[in-house]
């Protein structure tokens, strides 16, 4: 027999270590565990100015060894020396394909100045926990965390490798460590599925939870740039040619334009259950475009509301235009950005062509810009797999009785659209309830409540044992 000695929250616990029967830790333990590990996040800075997340990668390394991972399980790796990215595995029996969880490590810039509060200390106050990155995603990057030592120390053998990766470059662009892993590192991290805690909404209002909103499925994020150029000349002399006018009447063209209405089985399934939840009119219509044919009118109706548009359909609209070079010259060139956000199932280059089309000018020029994610592939179209949502409807009816799973699609934001791009299937769960009107992500004194963290930590310890170990299929209302 083997003894460990563990410091967790300060507390020396002494956990005999035999095989597979280790000790469990305690939910309170856990809980220490937890609230030590988000400490030390967030009182890391990992900005992109100034911060590292080499820094809080190391730190988290440091945690799992001392757990018992082998170092060869464990690394620290990324393009440049501060932007440093975690990956991690437990080991399973081999049954199934692993489950890879992401979560980012940088976080927004804050100014200490714009706050009440240094934040980069972490501070518990009146039930909450305040500090940048508490909603954005040091929460989840704790929570996982734990779940890894936790699973490990009590001596866990899931059925399929459970791996970790805390990345890099999520909020400031460059350096993507979710990008970076897939283009550099694939057999790191090669899975069935993700699990991103960086998306999805579970929703609180007054206090009382609304919805388990899981994102199934996420919009590409893609830019155009617009440009014409023609010979230019005086100004005293204008003649047909006029490359602000050419630019403008494309556009004019574009805004008028709208993409097909359509609906994938993700955003079926979200409105079926936001109908109910909103109710009314508006709980009418979403029935109503259910229908086989929708109908027209609840499509235009609701298509009115931007929220309920974007879950529709591909949108565009310009975001940037600039062009000319003096006063008193005709403009040689004007050029604008397009901003389009793609349903899953289309491709750039197909939304290229339908925009070619509407333009109906050669002189417009059309070109894709490149993000992160770019040449990964196209969007696909995620369906909501039996197994994660089975386990997901489990584990929320077991902690949350009555309150709705709804799958969402957002607009398109988070490395899970990159991993999707690449792929994977990609769950955005985040596994802590938060206030739908005190949301301070990026903002000033970003807060967590205390009572939603802790019970994120349990969550997910729940969701990702149900995921491997072979109860995922039992699905609604079978407990263990
Ligand atoms: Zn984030």
């Amino acid at each position: 027999m083997k003894i460990r000695f563990l410091m967790i929250g300060g507390i020396l616990f002494g956990v005999a270590v035999v095989g597979a029967t280790a000790l469990a830790m305690t939910n309170e333990a856990a809980d220490r565990l937890a609230r030590d590990i988000f400490k030390q996040l967030i009182e890391i800075n990992t900005t992109d100015s100034v911060g590292s997340t080499t820094v809080a990668a190391e730190a988290m390394a440091a945690r799992l060894h001392d757990a018992g991972y082998p170092a060869s399980d464990v690394q620290v790796l990324g393009p440049e020396p501060r932007k440093g990215n975690l990956v991690a595995r437990l080991r399973g029996t081999g049954e199934r394909k692993p489950i890879l969880m992401i979560c980012h490590l940088d976080v927004v810039e804050a100014r200490r100045e714009d706050w009440s509060m240094d934040p980069f200390q972490f501070i518990e106050k009146d039930g909450y926990f305040y500090g940048r990155g508490t909603g954005d995603i040091k929460d989840g990057d704790a929570i996982l965390v734990t779940t890894m030592i936790r699973l490990k120390q009590e001596g866990y053998q899931p059925d399929r490798d459970l791996i970790l990766a805390l990345t890099a470059g999520e909020e400031s662009g460059v350096a993507n460590g979710v990008d970076w892993l897939i283009k550099n590192h694939r057999d790191l991290i090669d899975a069935e599925f993700i699990l991103n805690p960086d998306a999805g909404d579970f929703e609180l209002e007054h206090g009382k939870k609304l919805l388990v909103g899981i994102q199934a499925s996420e919009k590409l994020y893609q830019d155009y740039g617009l440009k014409v150029t023609n010979p230019g000349g005086h100004s005293s002399m204008p003649g047909k040619e006029n490359a602000i006018y050419e630019l403008a009447e494309g556009l004019t063209r574009l805004e008028h334009f709208q993409f097909p209405f359509e609906l994938s089985d993700v955003t079926r399934a979200y409105f079926a259950e936001e109908a109910n939840i909103v109710g009314g009119e508006t709980g009418a219509d979403m029935k109503a475009i259910l229908k086989t044919p929708p109908d027209e009118g609840a499509i235009a109706r609701l298509s009115a509301e931007p929220f309920y548009n974007g879950r529709m359909r591909t949108t565009c609209v310009a975001t940037m235009i600039e062009g000319g070079h003096a006063k008193n010259a005709l403009p040689g060139m004007a050029r604008a950005n397009l901003n389009c956000r793609i349903l899953p199932g289309h491709s750039p280059d197909e939304v290229q062509a339908t925009l070619e089309k509407v333009l109906a000018d050669p002189n417009i020029s059309l070109t894709q810009r490149v993000v992160p994610g770019s040449g990964l592939g196209t969007n696909p179209l995620t369906t909501l797999r039996p197994d994660v949502m089975g386990a997901l409807e489990k584990v929320s009816a077991e902690m949350w009785p009555g309150v709705p799973v709804v799958p969402v699609m957002d607009a398109g934001a988070s490395d899970g659209a990159i991993s999707r791009a690449a792929g994977y299937p990609t769950f955005g769960i985040p596994g802590v309830f938060m206030d739908v009107d005190d949301d301070r992500s990026h903002g000033r004194d970003e807060r967590i409540r205390v009572s939603a963290f802790y019970e994120g930590v349990e969550f997910y310890y729940r969701l990702v044992k149900a995921l491997s170990s072979g109860q995922a299929a039992a699905g609604r209302g079978n407990g263990e």
